[in-house]
């Protein structure tokens, strides 16, 4: 463990993801204070006394580069997005496009402010043009976006960290769940009626895990309450293929769903069964093909990269067995597994019995690798990265990244990762986020994760949406 002391109760996030980055394997702990009596190895940054707080985003970009440019000479690591520690490196990028600046202000920006690699700022600036060009139609001010939650999936897998309940002990109760969701969207309809709703995107969970008639039940009551007419994009994620069957995809495309996600996650059985997710590559394959007859053209499927026991050959092998299915769009995930997780406990003991590896955090070149390896499976596919976001409390390293064919990339992903544009969340475990458009103010407000919870206190829900939508 390392122990950062620091004098000011300012910058404890960014500190301690610089030190993450460098030192992903191990526990880091900020303090703000004086060394104690406490016998754990201590390390004092003690940022520097002269540095003026008046101008806090230029002292903070300072800190972190003096300490970047210590912990390099320290480890003798370079990293590829600097001493950037948000997760949206791309909006960098985009709000100095948006400023008018060019190619060249940007990099010199980049390299200067946050000594990106040259590498990542073209990623960056390739990624925000695509988005720019893309949501060129989304009026942010007068629009708004649409997100429903089903946390309900066939079975739990073993890496979730979303609001999710497996439908056999509850299918009892999606019929009252879908009612709550139904409040919600009369005061959704009622508040907004004088904007225009431009996506919609039904996740979970697993939304496909609906029966086809509160599938036609949920999407008729919206049309019914919500004007669709100019909804740019209509997504459902029909993640899991063991919750997939024909009716529901001829339910979803009769109810006017534009774009669903069929998510592999790997293409090999063993990992398949190894993670909990309880369906077979083969069970993937038809429910693919079983879209694609039934007129689905943009399909997303999602991988994940360090999944247990998993190397590069075996994301190899899943690329090449995705491109033979042509998928739209691809998003790209990494797992670190973190010592001491239960994800990590689990597959420890099979480890032990058995000869499995588990990519850790401490391995991050095996990472890279698998990543160089979707990226290039990518582009072999035709498609191009369109958002990209690193992930919180890992280390910098990693990053997930989206990529779509021309004219199929999910315009809600990108107004989630960007927030431009308000997004009104409806069900179990969902955060709504209101944007402002003077001063790029952004507000949020949550409904509660424990399904039960969140029916019997639904009034509580649409009440704190009002709160938060009630000064205009
Ligand atoms: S399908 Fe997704 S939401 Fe459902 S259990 Fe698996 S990871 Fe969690």
């Amino acid at each position: 463990m390392q122990i950062i002391y620091i004098k000011e109760d300012k910058f404890q996030y960014d500190i301690h993801s610089l030190y993450k980055a460098f030192y992903p394997a191990e526990e880091i702990r900020v303090i703000i204070g004086e060394p104690g009596s406490s016998h754990e190895k201590e390390k004092d940054i003690s940022p520097n006394d002269e540095i003026s707080f008046i101008d806090v985003n230029k002292t903070k970009n300072d800190l972190k580069k003096e300490i970047y440019l210590d912990l390099s000479k320290k480890t003798g690591k370079e990293l590829p997005w600097g001493d950037l520690t948000g997760i949206r490196p791309t909006r960098i990028a985009m709000n100095l496009l948006e400023e008018g600046r060019s190619d060249k202000e940007i990099q010199e920006y980049m390299k200067d402010t946050y000594l990106v690699s040259d590498n990542k700022i073209n990623i960056a600036i390739d990624i925000a043009k695509r988005e720019k060009d893309i949501l060129k139609d989304i009026d942010y001010l007068n629009g708004y976006s649409l997100y429903i939650g089903i946390p309900f999936c066939p079975t739990t897998c073993l890496y979730c960290s979303f609001t999710s309940y497996p439908i056999g002990a509850f299918s009892g109760i999606v019929d009252d769940y879908l009612s709550c969701i139904e409040k919600e969207i009369d005061y959704v309809a009622e508040k907004f009626k004088d904007k225009t709703l431009d996506t919609v995107y039904i996740g979970g969970g697993t939304p496909t895990t609906l029966e086809p008639d509160q599938i036609r039940r949920l999407i008729g009551y919206l049309r019914a309450k919500i004007d669709l007419s100019k909804v740019k994009e209509f997504t459902v994620e029909s993640g899991r293929p063991d919750s997939i069957t024909r009716e529901k995809l001829k339910a979803m495309k009769e109810m006017g769903v534009t774009r669903i996600s069929v998510n592999p996650q790997t293409m090999s059985d063993e990992t398949l069964r190894l993670i909990g997710r309880r369906h077979t590559v083969a069970q993937l394959v038809d429910a693919f093909h079983m879209a694609r007859e039934e007129g689905f053209d943009n399909i997303n499927m999602d991988i994940i990269l360090g999944l247990p026991g998993e190397t590069s050959s075996d994301v190899a092998h899943t690329i090449s067995e995705i491109g033979k299915l042509d998928p739209d769009d691809l998003t790209v995930h990494c797992l670190a597994i973190k010592r001491g997780s239960r994800l990590f406990e689990v597959i420890r003991e099979k480890e032990i019995s058995g000869k499995l590896k588990i990519p850790m955090l401490d391995t991050m070149s095996d990472i890279q690798n698998m990543a160089d390896i979707a990226s290039k499976g990518a582009a072999d596919m035709g498609l191009k990265p369109y958002y990209l976001y690193r992930q919180k409390n890992i280390s910098g390293n990693f990053e997930n990244t989206g990529y779509a064919r021309e004219g199929k990339a999910g315009i809600y992903n990108i107004l989630i990762n960007e927030e431009v544009q308000s997004i009104v969340a409806l069900g179990a475990g969902t955060v709504t986020k209101r944007v402002y458009h003077q001063g790029g103010r952004i507000e949020r407000c949550d409904n509660v994760k424990d399904v039960k919870l969140y029916m019997d206190n639904i009034q509580e829900m649409i009440d704190r949406k009002k709160k938060l939508f009630e000064e205009d």
